[in-house]
């Protein structure tokens, strides 16, 4: 296994190094936190670089990239916070990528030009008040009404929900029970019948707008369908893809907080020495080292032996499982460093923590993962759900 980055690769790194010091992303960070706003001259920087829709197909705008570059760009920008990575997570390993791989040749004409130029950006809806980690007790139905489908129902915790301009939407088709009845449309915003709900007040991850849709007799042309009934397993496998970037965002998430955290032992000084000397802090940091480095190589497995393709569902879990319980270790372990300080909002680490609690929620919980990773090892399906 080859772990070592290409020369281009570097080069992006060291750029977005370059930017986020010049253009001072540690305060911006902060700021969007307080705020709870991305600036909308990021995006743009953004797209004018060329990371918005990097993997995705340059004959649609983008630029053909493995996924590897992204998930790496991810990483480097999440060290500030997951809000500066937000744009690049999206358009790179979002619910676009869905549109990319199996959307039709209008659906990806009229989507993914607009991701990459930052104009757009794509929810993925699977979510209901009803279903989360349940998800194939999903109700949100369409019905096919002969020159059009008609939507009806209701979506909880949607990442992007209000702003995004489309939303991949999962649904049942018709009465079909279980996994066999769902597929997917795309629902623009502003179609008739398609509101938002009040926007979420999470305890992290400030700035990335989340709330309800509601969908009440949307009108959805035939030429919306993405995934036909039946396709559920293309779904599941393309939001894999979604993990690893979930994952690069524990993994930035935690390497920032490790980076603020050996700074301040070095300066910080009890019993008249630097607390870097102290050896439970260095027991400490060399801890979250540890855990980061092992992280690192688990998701940067997945993403690697994916290349252009979408990773191994065991793989891409295991490191997604690793990541979430790594960062929430990492983070909680340099807030201690920071003694006090560490729990001021004056300082990133308390924000740091915050952020870091939400990945192992968003994107499967940590014990949905357990029970497929252990379904898999088992070669066996664990039906968790009790006969009626
Ligand atoms: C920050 C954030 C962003 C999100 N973004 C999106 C998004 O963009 N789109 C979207 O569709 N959704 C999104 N979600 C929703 C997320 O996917 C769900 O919250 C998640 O899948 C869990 O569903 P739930 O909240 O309904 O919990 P539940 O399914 O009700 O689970 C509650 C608890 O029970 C546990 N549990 C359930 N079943 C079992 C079992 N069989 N064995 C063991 N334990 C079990 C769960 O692991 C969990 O701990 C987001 C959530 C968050 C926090």
């Amino acid at each position: 296994m080859d772990f070592s980055f290409t020369k281009e690769q570097t080069m992006l790194l060291d750029s977005l190094r370059d930017m986020g010091k010049r253009e001072n992303f540690k305060d911006l960070a902060a700021q969007v936190d307080k705020t709870r706003v991305i600036p909308r001259e990021l995006t743009n920087k953004y797209a004018q670089m060329g990371l918005l829709g990097m993997t995705l197909s340059s004959q649609y705008g983008g630029a053909d990239e493995d996924s590897m570059t992204a998930i790496l760009a991810i990483e480097e920008l999440a060290r500030y916070s997951p809000m500066i990575a937000a744009t690049v997570f999206e358009s790179n390993v979002g619910a676009v990528r869905v549109i990319d791989m199996f959307g039709s040749e209008e659906q990806k004409k009229a989507v993914i030009p607009g991701v990459c130029s930052g104009e757009y950006s794509v929810s993925v809806c699977m979510t209901e008040p009803e279903a989360g980690s349940d998800l194939t007790a999903l109700s949100t139905i369409i019905e096919d009404q002969g020159d059009h489908y008609l939507l009806n129902g209701e979506k909880r915790f949607i990442s992007g929900g209000g702003e995004a301009s489309h939303y991949l939407v999962y649904t049942r088709f018709a009465d079909v029970k279980g996994y066999k009845g769902i597929g997917a449309v795309l629902v623009e915003k502003g179609m008739a019948g398609f509101t938002f709900g009040k926007q979420e007040e999470f305890m992290g991850l400030r700035g990335m707008p989340s709330c309800d849709l509601f969908f009440d007799n949307v009108e959805v042309p035939h030429d919306n369908l993405v995934i036909k009934q039946g396709e559920f397993g293309k779904l599941m496998l393309t939001f894999d893809i979604e993990r690893c970037g979930n994952s690069a965002m524990c993994l930035g998430v935690a390497g920032g907080a490790l980076e603020e955290a050996k700074k301040y032992a070095l300066q910080r000084k009890a019993f008249n020495r630097p607390i870097c000397e102290f050896q439970d802090i260095q027991f400490a940091i060399a801890d979250m080292a540890m855990k980061l480095d092992a992280a690192k190589l688990l998701v940067y497995r997945a993403v690697g032996e994916a290349g252009k393709g979408l990773p191994s569902i065991y793989q891409a879990s295991i490191g997604k499982c690793f990541a979430n319980e790594m960062v929430k270790e990492v983070t909680d372990k340099a807030m201690q460093v920071f003694g006090g300080y560490g729990y001021s909002v004056e300082f990133p680490l308390e924000r740091m923590v915050r952020d870091a609690r939400a990945w192992s929620v968003a994107g499967g919980t940590l014990q949905m993962l357990r029970i497929a990773i252990a379904s898999m090892i088992f070669g066996r399906k664990f039906d968790q759900r009790k006969p009626e």
